[in-house]
């Protein structure tokens, strides 16, 4: 099968790490460690795994922190290498899986946890919050924390892969596609929307008008009685798009700042060196860009005692003094697993798959590419937010 395989290139990577924030599109040229290959199918590792063929895979922003060598090293021994990319995915079961017959249509939950390893449930998995399991480099398939990091499994970004029954949601037979593979980063947004968890009538700030800062937007109107959102948003599509999915107001990341010391009443300070900040400022911040200026932009505008998330893959040197000083609380959010609702708990995913049906998602994958044509596609994430694309996604079946 044809697959884009990220290898462990160390040169490569360090290259990537210092040139690329400075050459754009030199990330998905001659240096990046991804490349297009023929590959053997991934073989089935065990009881309640099957064989899936992707029909449509998203390009994540984590994705493309590790392609460009922003991502940790925190995470090297959470992936096992050759790997196939990909976690955002609508494909179909290309077996019977578990009562699930063939050709079914489904989602990835991607998160390799003790279920799909074969082990015994850790206590994380047991309480269902499988984003939290501590066995993702043990058991049936080699380490991954996710499908799309693990050289056992295969990846969206491939011909074929394998996933278990427990990472599988059937997709309703009426969704798109398109929708459909929107379901596993409305997930995500949908957890951190719930880790944030603002009270009603809450000042909120977004940081990020891309997938995960448009996602957390409509999963705060849909989950949370929070008042005034401000989302900080680049490029004009980002502003127009945040107004329409229910931002109070849109800022730029210059302006941030004097918008927030005005909506929220706040003193706004100017230190010797660096960002200015407010004495008082939003009650909960989401950081859905996960660079260091978005992190001390959260951190620099939240009140005294708020609660500021990380829901993206997060930079490295971010100033923490405002955490102290202002005793912030400050959360990740990670994937996703189950959450406790009026309801009682339900999966993430299961909310996700509901309000993927509903939500005005029409528009949100711009571009869609075969698999040959990857530097084209990475160039065009990379450059999604300024080319007014909220998601770029590959059709591996497309040649
Ligand atoms: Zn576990």
């Amino acid at each position: 099968m044809l697959a884009l395989e990220l290898y462990r290139s160390v040169p490569r990577y360090v290259a990537a790490r210092a040139l690329g924030e400075r050459i754009p599109g030199l990330l998905a040229g001659p240096i990046a460690p991804l490349r297009l290959v023929n590959r053997e199918e991934p073989v089935v590792p065990g009881e309640g795994w099957g064989r899936v063929k992707p029909r449509l895979s998203g390009i994540c922003g984590s994705d493309l922190a590790t392609l460009s060598g922003r991502a940790s090293f925190y995470f090297s021994p959470l992936v096992s290498m050759p790997f196939v990319p990909g976690h955002e995915v609508v494909g179909e079961l290309y077996d019977e899986l578990d009562g699930l017959p063939a050709g079914t249509r489904v989602v990835l939950e991607p998160v390799l946890s003790c279920a799909a390893r074969g082990l015994e449930p850790c206590g994380s998995c047991a309480a269902g919050a499988t984003g939290r399991c501590d066995r993702v480099t043990v058991g049936h398939v080699a380490a991954g924390l996710q499908t799309g990091y693990c050289a056992d499994t295969g990846g969206g970004w491939g011909g074929m892969f394998v996933a278990h029954r427990s990472q599988v949601h059937p997709v309703p037979d009426r969704m798109t596609d398109s929708r459909a593979v929107l379901v596993e980063p409305l997930a995500c947004a949908i957890h951190a929307v719930l880790r944030a968890r603002p009270e009603p009538g809450a000042s909120v700030l977004v940081v990020g008008a891309g997938t995960v800062g448009m996602l957390a937007l409509l999963a705060l109107r849909e989950f949370t009685a929070a008042g005034p959102v401000v989302v900080v948003a680049k490029h004009p599509r980002q502003r127009e798009l945040a107004m329409q999915v229910g931002a109070t107001e849109v800022t730029g990341p210059r302006d941030a700042v004097t918008a927030l010391r005005r909506s929220t009443h706040a003193y706004r300070l100017s230190p010797a060196r660096g960002l200015p900040y407010l004495l008082g400022g939003v009650d909960v911040a989401l950081d859905c860009v996960g660079s260091k200026a978005s992190l001390e932009l959260a951190l620099r505008t939240t009140r005294s005692g708020g609660r500021v998330v990380l829901a993206g893959m997060p930079a490295a040197g971010a100033d923490l003094s405002p955490v102290w000083f202002r005793e912030l609380e400050v959360a990740g959010a990670y994937a996703a697993g189950t959450e406790l609702t009026g309801d009682g708990p339900a999966s993430t995913f299961d909310l996700a798959m509901d309000l993927a049906a509903e939500a005005p998602l029409e528009g949100m994958v711009g571009a869609v590419y075969p698999l040959a044509r990857w530097r084209e596609a990475l160039d065009h994430a990379f450059a999604a937010g300024r080319l007014g694309t909220v998601k770029v996604a590959f059709d591996p079946r497309k040649d």
